[in-house]
């Protein structure tokens, strides 16, 4: 793929977007679906039909035969039912059709998508319905390509089934919620506040053949085995290192991919850990970057198998080198583009800006503990708290500037805070640069960076509508709060100064600009009284507290029966990946690694028994028989006791179930592991039955 792209004439191509409705609708048509994804108004359905037509037309256009309304599921991914656009008409010829109401409605048969109860199976309709601001797009797997319709899935009674109903809502609370505090400040004309999105996507590249012999990647996504190659990242020679040939090939073809989806990829780099790297596409509208995303992991995977490569999005999937995560970029913007979190030149005297930071702060500290659900998934276990990315204790970075504002509000110090400084880098040819007002702390889940705040414990394979609904829920209630407040308020600025300060003392104990990685921040988070959350088990009774319920209906966004529906399938996914891990740990243990280590005992044996028969020494093949045979007794000690935990927990279910994978399996697989790395450090290596970190890590 080395020839020269148009890429401004392939940005786009496979979305059926703004140029294409513009080109392809009659002008009325065009305005009235334009106005519907301004207001959120219903669709005429002579809209409806005009616009399925023309989507029709041009999906065809370019080879499309089949489309499918696609969605996202309480599983975390994607879902998708294709139907073909052909009609059979009278005399046993066909049309292509797609009607405006099926392009606005869909009802797949989908009563194996887990909804939490909420759908027995006999009353099992589902209906997606057109998220008309989400674009449309194309697309291609082998030779079929197939139109995509962005979509909301919820239950005939109308309850959210999938992850992008509550999304959607909570854009609403928020903008409903932002709009009354621009209108106290006295804006008359933003008509809606848009929370954008920009989520930083970290993932592993390794080689195929390599991973297809590697059960535990294929099943789990992650090594269950695996000691510690001679190099791992402590070189750190390959964070922002030259990227290889190969993957920034791969590289190359998964932008153009993305280009071609109108997904605006703009920066690749190499990431901490060896194979790791990140992609970020340009920011947008929260909905809509939730999508992207989605479609992004999705090529993602799809293109690396074309160069021969797999992509691992797991959090963790290697231990001992850094996991991944999704950085999540959040602002406030307004219809005409002002950013609400940007703090000016003066953040002390943008009082709008001091609102909206006093808002997060309270929202922050307030619900800690769904914003830690929402970023928890099994594979972030490994990451949280693990003395690697994010610790599990919510705590909010501002920086050197914006705490000293912070502080002086508390302490109504009028004194100046100084601006942000010019940098001077000391060569006369290197322009002095402005410093950012904010200098970058990796070790904060919550960091404000410049215009934005970035929530970093987002896990790397998830889906990022969780963490944006919990954000701007909760954001929502708190201005909402302070709206209510404002809005009755005899002398507004002297009631917004007492406010701000008010708000600011009591949630000061949420800032942290120190690092997060340290004991000492353990021991002071939990004298600030601040949550540590350790487990995705203990996380998601955070989702159904007394608190989180009145939050969510307050505001539209989650009904109670929701909510416990979602926790429900919480501890189902929990339990179901774990057990998956366990029985593919028992079959690599049982089936490869113990027999693999047996075989070269006997080996070892037959040489002890030959060089004795000669009358020499072999103390060293004793020795090293006597290590591998009490390592194999512990691993095969280990494997029975896993067995064992297993299926006791497999019998149970609910949290009872989700608590025993994770208080029982979980340890039990450690205790396996440990003797079993032990061994592939011993063992030679022509008897190991699997490609090792070093081949994987390494070998790209
Ligand atoms: P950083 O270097 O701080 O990580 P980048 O400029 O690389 O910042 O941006 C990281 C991500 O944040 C990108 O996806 C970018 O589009 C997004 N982003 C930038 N500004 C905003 C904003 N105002 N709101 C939401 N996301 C933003
Ligand atoms: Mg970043």
């Amino acid at each position: 793929m080395s020839e020269n792209l148009n890429i401004p004439g392939i940005y786009g191509c496979a979305v059926f977007g703004e140029k294409e409705m513009r080109d392809r609708l009659p002008r009325a048509i065009y305005k009235s679906l334009k106005k519907s994804m301004a207001t959120g108004e219903e669709l005429d359905p002579v809209v409806a039909d005009a616009t399925a037509l023309a989507m029709k037309e041009w999906a065809i256009d370019q080879g499309a035969t089949h489309y499918t309304h696609w969605f996202q599921p309480l599983t975390g991914t994607t879902a998708e039912k294709h139907d073909s656009f052909i009609s059979p008409q009278e005399g046993g010829t066909v049309i292509m059709e797609l009607r405006g109401k099926e392009l606005i409605k869909g009802e797949p048969d989908a009563s194996s998508f887990p909804s939490g109860g909420i759908r027995a199976t006999f009353e099992a309709r589902g209906y997606t319905v057109w998220d008309i601001t989400s674009p449309a797009f194309l697309y291609e797997s082998g030779t079929t390509k197939t139109l995509c319709i962005p979509t909301a899935f919820c239950s005939y009674t109308g309850e959210a089934l999938d992850k992008k109903t509550p999304l959607l809502r909570s854009m609403e609370a928020i903008s409903r919620q932002a709009l009354r505090i621009c209108r106290l400040f006295g804006d008359t004309q933003t008509q809606k506040v848009i929370p954008s999105v920009g989520p930083e996507q970290e993932y592993f590249i390794v080689d195929r053949e390599t991973y297809l012999r590697r059960k535990d990647l294929i099943f789990t996504g992650r090594t269950l085995f695996g000691a510690m190659p001679p190099k791992g990242q402590e070189m750190e020679d390959h964070y922002f290192g030259a990227i290889k040939e190969r993957v920034s090939s791969y590289m190359r073809d998964l932008d153009v991919e993305l280009w071609k989806l109108g997904i605006p990829a703009k920066t690749e780099h190499n990431e901490a850990a060896p194979a790791q790297h990140e992609l970020a596409p340009i920011y947008a509208t929260a909905n809509v970057a939730t999508d992207e995303n989605m479609l992004i992991m999705n090529v993602m995977k799809k293109v690396a198998l074309r160069h021969g490569l797999v992509c691992l999005l797991h959090e963790k999937p290697f231990a001992g080198v850094n996991g991944s995560g999704k950085h999540n970029n959040w602002s406030l913007t307004t219809d005409d583009g002002k950013n609400l979190l940007d703090p000016g030149k003066e953040p002390q005297h943008n009082r709008m800006f001091l609102l909206m930071l006093a808002a997060i702060m309270r929202a922050v500290d307030e619900h800690a503990g769904l914003l830690r659900v929402s970023a928890a998934n099994p594979g972030n276990d490994h990451r949280l708290g693990a003395n690697e990315a994010p610790p599990a204790i919510i705590s909010m970075f501002l920086g050197e500037q914006l705490t000293t504002v912070v502080e002086h509000i508390i302490a109504d110090n009028d004194e100046a805070v100084p601006a942000v400084s010019r940098m001077k880098v000391g060569v006369a040819t290197l322009p002095a640069i402005r410093r950012d007002a904010t200098d970058r702390n990796r070790t904060s889940p919550f960091a404000f960076t410049g215009n934005k705040f970035e929530f970093r414990m987002v896990p790397s394979s998830g889906c990022i509508a969780d963490a944006n609904t919990v954000l701007n829920t909760i954001v929502a209630d708190a201005l909402a709060s302070f709206a209510d407040e404002l809005e009755g308020a005899q002398d507004f600025d002297a009631a917004l100064h007492a406010l701000i300060r008010r708000e600011m003392k009591a949630h000061q104990r949420i800032i942290f600009n120190g690092n997060g990685y340290t004991d000492e921040w353990v021991a002071e988070a939990a004298r600030r009284g601040l949550p540590n959350i350790v487990s995705m088990v203990d996380a998601i009774p955070h989702l159904i507290t007394r608190d989180a319920v009145e939050l969510f209906e307050r505001h539209g966004v989650y009904t109670e029966k929701e909510l416990v529906a979602r926790a429900d399938v919480s501890f189902e996914l929990y339990a179901k990946t774990i057990n998956i891990e366990a029985l593919t740990m028992i079959d690599m243990a049982g089936k490869d690694i113990i027999p693999a280590v047996v075989r070269y005992t006997t080996e070892v044996a037959a040489s002890i028994a030959a060089v004795e028969a000669v009358g020499m020494d072999a103390s060293v093949q004793r020795d090293l028989l006597s290590r591998v045979s009490v390592l194999l007794r512990q691993a095969s000690a280990a494997l029975a006791d896993l067995r064992v935990c297993q299926s006791a927990a497999a019998r149970m279910t609910g949290e009872e179930q989700a608590r025993a994978y994770y208080e029982r399996v979980c340890p039990a697989m450690q205790v396996l592991r440990a003797p079993v790395d032990h061994l592939e450090m011993i063992v030679g290596s022509s008897y190991w039955p699997m490609p090792t970190y070093g081949d994987l890590l390494f070998n790209v």
